[in-house]
């Protein structure tokens, strides 16, 4: 895989607003946020999508929804209540191809999240 931009965002190529770092995982603002709190959890590991996910990855991914729960605790969100999502390809609208947890918070989120991209015949 030849790396997208997270993996630039990884090695500090190009800059980001990060909120967490460890040996495996990155955790940083989104550019568009999309809630008064918007950050992207990545695996330092280049994982293109949730198909690509292998089961030796299985203790990596749980290990990008522990931080989730560490930042909603650190960051003041946790009891209120926020939402963490994971797009996978093109009906998604997946536009990074490198698994990104969405960690969304701030206000009241509607459900259903998406809006119908695709005009009905
Ligand atoms: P996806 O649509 O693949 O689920 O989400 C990709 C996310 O990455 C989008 O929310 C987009 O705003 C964010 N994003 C794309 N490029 C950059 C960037 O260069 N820096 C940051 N911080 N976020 C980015």
């Amino acid at each position: 895989m030849s790396g997208t931009i997270f993996t630039k965002i990884i090695n500090r190529e190009i800059p980001s607003d990060i909120v967490y770092e460890d040996d495996v995982s990155l955790a940083f603002k989104d550019i568009n946020p999309q809630a008064p709190v918007h950050l992207l959890i990545i695996p330092k590991k280049e994982i293109a999508t949730i198909n690509d996910i292998e089961e030796g990855d299985s203790e990596l991914v749980g290990h990008l929804y522990w931080v989730a729960g560490k930042l909603a605790r650190d960051m003041g969100f946790a009891d209120d209540g926020y939402r963490v999502v994971m797009n996978c390809g093109e009906n998604a609208g997946q536009t990074v191809f490198h698994i990104h947890l969405h960690l969304l918070a701030g206000k009241p989120l509607g459900w259903p999240p998406y809006t119908d991209r695709m005009k009905k015949a």
